[in-house]
């Protein structure tokens, strides 16, 4: 029987390339990392190499990988294919300043595989698309405040930077100017009656909303499709902006996204991951009259106060529509979808299969290729329910508020067993993990939650 100390020296003990380059990134790196969930003791990953769907760190250490570069990665790593199109493309230079016609084609290939997109514009992530797709509603409106809705993320840009994580009213960060919180309103989600009162105050003056159409952080919060339908309606019955965050669901709920999924039609649509095929990237995409807010027009007065501006070095790179172009055509046979999808709900029922036998106060949820798991760790609350199923909750504030130790033991015994996720405790799959690493992960996961439990962090029922 090992104990918690155990587990994190074995840990340690397997990582010594790790550690050694974990004390070059303290004294080198601001925070000692490049994204603060990278943050990770006692040592955080040193990845040398992926494929397909494993990865493997500095230290030889083999993973199976529900990462995947934060859910970029729908066909796993290195596809053969995209990989040719980068070195193709890297020969005749990697950055022009100009447009080219990958760029175009790029922006073709998104119009292809998404319903609402009729015009697109490229810029070099997440953050980035939705800091343009509030302007554009802002623009378009002429008003200025933006419904955003609890615990859903957008990026790290100061507009949307509160009300991600528990508690929803506090700063999200530090060093973000006071008067930003007069420029949102953060709304429960899966709630349309207080979404009417907020729309409907005559001096609300609301620009735009936007969502994660998954629910937030890609589901783990899950949404009800109709919130989503009558969220649609309120926006438009109030001309307001709907803008659907599909950062993480774009090209992976289906080859159009969440909107295609659920069959609802925003005015505009961030996208960035899969878009750029594992390259950096993003893109905003819409209709022809909002996205118009972009155009020249030849007159002096109309081109220097009445558009839309957005500059960036890096827009619509070669190697990024390389990539993107490549990955999207084969997104759009329909096939990866479909293979992650089916791999995702076989793994969520394996997993589930693990709770149920150990008696733990927990579940497994998601849709499309996502898994979430949820621990409930309120004595009270698990001494309550008589089966597991008791537990499904919808209350953010729980599912975004399991103890940051038990997330950070349950990665830890996790990737000790050669798996790695998301942030919390789901993942996303691809379309090339195979059975085996739906047996092993399996495995990984049961000696996690027995760990965990033996040391009192989950409760069984
Ligand atoms: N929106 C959503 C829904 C996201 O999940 C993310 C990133 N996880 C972002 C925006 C920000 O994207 P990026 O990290 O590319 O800035």
């Amino acid at each position: 029987m090992t104990t918690p100390g155990d587990i994190t020296q074995l840990y340690t003990e397997a990582r010594p390339k790790s550690k050694a380059w974990y004390a070059r990134a303290t004294a080198t790196l601001g925070g000692a990392v490049g994204h603060d969930v990278r943050h990770f003791e006692p040592v955080p990953m040193y990845i040398a190499r992926g494929q397909g769907s494993r990865k493997w760190d500095v230290d030889g250490n083999e993973y199976i990988d529900f990462l995947l570069g934060n859910g970029a990665l729908l066909l796993g790593h290195s596809p053969p294919e995209v990989v040719e199109a980068i070195q193709r493309t890297l020969v005749d230079g990697t950055h022009f300043g100009n447009d080219h016609p990958l760029h175009i084609e790029w922006g073709e290939v998104v119009k292809q595989l998404v319903p609402t997109a009729e015009k697109v514009r490229f810029v070099n992530s997440g953050t980035e698309a939705t800091l343009l797709a509030l302007r554009l509603g802002r623009a378009f409106t002429g008003k200025s405040v933006v419904v955003r809705f609890e615990g859903h993320f957008h990026g790290w840009h100061d507009g949307v930077v509160h009300g991600f994580q528990p508690p929803f009213d506090a700063d999200g960060s530090l060093g973000v100017p006071p008067q930003v919180w007069d420029s949102f309103v953060t709304a429960p989600a899966n709630d349309l009656d207080s979404l009417d009162e907020i729309l409907s105050s005559p001096d609300s003056d609301i620009a735009a909303a936007i969502i994660e159409p998954s629910g937030a952080s890609w589901g783990r919060i899950p949404i009800d499709p109709g919130f989503l339908r009558g969220l649609r309606e309120l926006t438009k019955k109030h001309g307001v902006v709907l803008i659907f965050d599909e950062v993480v669901t774009g090209f992976r709920f289906s080859p159009g996204g969440a909107e295609q999924l659920f069959g609802i039609t925003p005015d505009l649509s961030c996208f960035a991951k899969i878009v750029a095929g594992g390259m950096p990237g993003g893109a905003v995409s819409g209709g022809d009259e909002i996205m118009s807010l972009f155009d020249f027009s030849g007159d002096a007065v109309h081109d220097r106060h009445q558009r839309v501006v957005h500059q960036g070095t890096f827009n619509g790179a070669p190697l990024s529509a390389a990539a993107g172009v490549a990955y999207l055509k084969q997104i759009a046979t329909g096939e990866p979808t479909k293979s992650a999808d089916a791999l995702a709900a076989q793994l969520r029922e394996t997993f589930e299969d693990v709770l149920e036998r150990h008696g733990i106060a927990g579940y497994v949820y998601g849709i499309s290729s996502t898994f979430h798991v949820f621990f409930e760790t309120d004595v009270a609350a698990a001494a309550r329910a008589s089966r597991r199923s008791d537990l499904h909750t919808a209350d953010p504030q729980k599912l975004k508020g399991m103890s940051g130790e038990l997330i950070s033991r349950y990665q830890l015994h996790l990737r000790h067993h050669g798996v790695d996720n998301m942030s919390s405790t789901g993942g996303v799959l691809s379309s090339v993990h195979t059975q085996k690493d739906i047996e092993e992960a399996t495995d990984a996961f049961e000696k996690t939650v027995v760990a965990l439990a033996g040391e009192k962090l989950i409760l069984k029922l």
